[in-house]
């Protein structure tokens, strides 16, 4: 059984050689009376929040860090190939909870769940209908509460959540812009999810300036995904009753020291509403976010451009190349196509 394992607890930006890959020859078996099963990996999740988790800080962070020499943990796709739960049987397609390994016993099924459709490709349980799909859905309508022609701007807009919320925005009838790290990207955001306009950050010199040339008129609505500078100006620039999703920070996940924001006053003059938000708390409106987005997905009116590296052994660049913005679109790591 082939395994990425954590080699050691990191500071500042996570490497390739904080992980490491390893063979386990411990035979793979459900023990007598489980009532968990054991899986196939097929695809692997990498998203940002498994890079805090690769750190050993005591810092309020949400979920615990991985455990030293285990599997990195995250969401993935599995193929059951023993059942001890009679919810699941042999050769069913699952989504949740796994291993960065070939095969995984997962004791605790709380957080598996059946694959239904079978006709999308079955990565996008990892992304589009997976925990960065509901992110996006329950971030904006829950959070933002989105009208017909505001301003909407999106932070880190070509990723896994963030392609989304701009096609969502536009298929309300938003005016939509979106900010991303690489020309490609911004390709991306105009020429295939539709945004109205879209900026690379990292030719900005002056963030206040790049926002006042979008939106003269100020934003209505900040989906941000990466804290920091950006938010900063975006605070310079809302319009009175603007709301901000706090959907995360990736720009200080890594940082020794994260930087102030110093607007944050503008909120009380122009009675805005600044919320953060976790996915967990939205996973009862699951049913409703595939209503709503299945039917788009098959018209093809909303499109999802994922980023697939292929191998257990590509997972740790993979992972960490989310950190430096490497991925195009949301990052899946291949196991085994079956
Ligand atoms: P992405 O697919 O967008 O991948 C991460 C991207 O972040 C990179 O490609 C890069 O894009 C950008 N990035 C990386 N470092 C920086 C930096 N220093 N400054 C600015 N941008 C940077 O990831 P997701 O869509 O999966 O996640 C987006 C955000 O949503 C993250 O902050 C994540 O933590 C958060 N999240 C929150 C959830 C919640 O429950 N609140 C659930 C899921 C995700 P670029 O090249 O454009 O810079």
């Amino acid at each position: 059984n082939k395994q990425v394992l954590l080699k050691n607890y990191v500071s500042g930006y996570p490497k390739e050689s904080d992980m490491v890959l390893a063979t386990s020859t411990i035979k793979l078996k459900l023990p007598e009376g489980s009532n968990g099963v054991l899986v196939k990996n097929l695809y692997l999740s990498c998203d940002p929040y498994m890079g805090p988790r690769m750190k050993n800080l005591n810092n309020g962070f949400f979920i615990e860090p991985f455990k030293l020499g285990s599997p990195i943990t995250g969401n993935g796709i599995c193929k059951v190939l023993k059942s001890g739960n009679p919810n699941f049987k042999e050769g069913d397609l699952v989504s949740g909870v796994t291993g960065w390994e070939q095969y995984s016993i997962i004791e605790s099924t709380k957080y598996m769940s059946k694959i239904q459709n079978t006709d999308v490709p079955l990565s996008y349980y990892t992304g589009l209908l997976g925990m960065p799909g509901m992110t996006a859905y329950a971030g904006f309508f829950e959070v933002c509460s989105p009208k017909k022609g505001e301003y909407v701007f999106i932070s880190a807009a070509s990723g896994a959540v963030g392609q989304l919320v701009g096609q969502f925005a536009k298929l309300l009838g938003c005016y939509v812009v979106g900010s991303a790290g690489r020309n490609e990207k911004v390709d991306l955001l105009k020429n295939k999810f539709g945004f109205d306009e879209a900026f690379n950050y990292k030719e900005e010199p002056d963030f206040d300036v790049a926002l006042k040339r979008y939106f003269p008129e100020g934003i209505d609505i900040y989906f941000d995904n990466v804290g920091g500078k950006l938010l900063d100006a975006v605070l310079q620039n809302m319009r009175s009753h603007a709301r901000i999703s706090v959907c995360g920070m990736i720009s200080q996940y890594n940082l020794e020291q994260t930087e102030g924001v110093h607007n944050l006053t503008n909120l009380v003059w122009k009675s805005a509403r600044m919320v953060g938000f976790l996915v967990a708390d939205y996973y009862h409106l699951y049913p409703k976010f595939l209503e709503y987005v299945v039917p788009y997905l098959k018209e093809g009116k909303i499109v999802y451009v994922e980023d697939i590296a292929e191998g257990l052994e590509s997972a740790p660049k993979a992972l960490v190349g989310l950190f430096k913005g490497c991925n195009v679109g949301k990052q899946v790591v291949l196991v085994s196509p079956e």
